[in-house]
């Protein structure tokens, strides 16, 4: 990501753990629009949206997004129906009728939306030690969804002292709950106070400070006991993804890998190269350009809303090529402005920049084009030697072979995730990565510093 667009990302996220207030504000907007239109990212309107259920609706539009649109949902079923378990216990015992759906996202991060989701982050996970741990995650984001305090970010006043008192205190409210709620479900609620530890890394105004909301939560729990589940978490968390996935995008020595598309693009000895997480930026020659995946429907809109466009059956795939337009009449009803903020939240080039748009069968990349003339790309398909080393590093589990520390229990040589100082019975899962530290850094050579491309500056605006 570019700064201009880190910024943007970064204002739209709340917690440390990052819960973006746009989300439920924008997906709000965009249900109520959509009941006018037929479909939305290529699939056709579920029931809620046109049964005028404004909540189902945008629930169902903030998965979409992620899968279709973002690339940014995490698609392990197996994992995911574990955690609705955990979220389906937690909400036996709360004041919900139905149990909030959970998805994972591919992402930092973990935030209630108004559409009773949970959106977990994939790296929220990772962090954590047992299910009672996940549990005191999961039931957090659940007392929001209960105390309707999503409604707080949606139809409060702009952000002054006053709202971020309310945020606060909607987060304290949200962190005595979930303790609650880990007791009533039969999970230790001592729990609570870990999983903040664990997934609380920075501070911002809107929150309580960390340390206040950790020993809160300890206070509360006292040392009440109950069920902690660290073998039933790590079984369930055996082949997880870790760290960034690089599949969407990743330098590999001379060449960026977009292996979730099959791609592979050359770089040449005199190209300035920048890449931020999944967007590269790269200035050849005279000209700059801005790569990065999106989904197949989100692309097939794009591609068909551009200006000056041509399109092109070539051996990679549909490219078409074009101008990003303003939209030609501009629709101020309340329903048009609603559609505009929605569309806003994706991934996509500014109004003026010039695009190509290349389909492939599971996404398509975006070259926001810059700079003077349109340089020779030299992109291909990806080779399996290529798409091997852009494999994302995994969880495996191993079995203490002795009792006492796990730095002392003989597993995960080099390769621990683990504690080193945590006590461990012999047979005891111990979590570890499928290689090494060292082999983990994909890229090759260093990337040398380069200007910031005002291409791409746009990815989310
Ligand atoms: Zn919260």
């Amino acid at each position: 990501m570019t700064e201009a667009t880190t910024t943007a990302m970064t204002a739209a996220r709340i917690e440390g753990a990052g819960e973006p207030l746009w989300k439920p504000f924008a997906a709000a907007l965009f249900a109520l629009a959509a009941c006018t239109r037929p479909s939305y990212l290529g699939a056709t309107l579920p029931h809620p949206c046109t049964a005028h259920d404004v909540e189902g609706c945008l629930g169902w539009m903030v998965e979409r997004d992620l899968s279709e649109a973002e690339l940014d949902l995490y698609d392990d079923g197996a994992l995911r129906a574990y955690v609705q378990g955990v979220a389906d216990r937690l909400a036996r015992v709360s004041g919900l009728a139905h149990a909030p759906r959970v998805v994972i996202a591919d992402r930092d991060g973990t935030y209630a939306t108004s559409g009773s989701r949970i959106v977990i982050g994939r790296s929220t996970i990772e962090r954590l030690d047992s299910e009672a741990e996940l549990a005191g995650v999961v039931a957090h984001e659940l007392a929001h969804i209960e105390g309707h305090h999503a409604v707080v970010s949606l139809f409060g006043p702009p952000p002054d002292d006053d709202w971020l008192l309310l945020r606060r205190d909607a987060e304290a409210v949200a962190d005595e709950r979930a303790v609650a709620l880990l007791e009533r479900a039969g999970y230790t609620p001592g729990a609570m106070a870990r999983a903040l530890r664990a997934v609380l890394d920075t501070e911002d105004d809107e929150h309580p400070l960390r340390a206040d909301r950790i020993a809160r939560a300890r206070v509360i729990a006292g040392n009440r006991p109950g069920f902690e589940g660290r073998a039933e978490l790590l079984a369930h968390l055996e082949h997880m993804v870790i760290g960034r996935d690089p599949r969407l995008g990743h330098r590999i020595g001379d060449r960026w890998v977009i292996a979730a598309l099959g791609l592979a693009l050359e770089l040449g000895p005199d190209d300035v190269v920048r890449e931020a997480n999944h967007l590269l930026v790269l200035r050849r020659a005279r000209a700059t350009l801005a790569a990065y995946a999106i989904g197949a429907p989100w692309a097939r809109e794009l591609a068909s809303s551009l200006a000056d466009r041509a399109s092109d059956v070539r051996p990679l795939g549909r490219v078409t090529v074009g101008t990003v337009a303003r939209p030609a009449a501009r629709d101020d009803t309340p329903l048009g402005k609603l559609a505009r903020a929605i569309r806003n939240t994706l991934p996509q080039p500014a109004v003026g920049t010039r695009v190509a748009i290349l389909e492939r069968p599971r996404g398509a990349l975006v070259i926001e084009l810059g700079g003077h003339a349109l340089p020779e790309l030299g992109l291909r398909d990806a080779t399996p030697e290529e798409l091997a080393a852009a494999e994302p590093t995994r969880i495996v589990i191993e079995h203490a072979w002795r009792a006492g520390t796990v730095a002392r229990a003989l597993a995960c040589q080099g390769r621990l995730l683990d504690r080193p100082e945590r006590r461990v019975a012999a047979g005891d899962p111990i979590k570890c990565a499928d290689r090494a530290a060292a082999s983990r850094e994909l890229s090759l050579d260093p990337v040398p510093a380069g200007p910031v491309a005002t291409a791409g500056s746009a990815r989310r605006n």
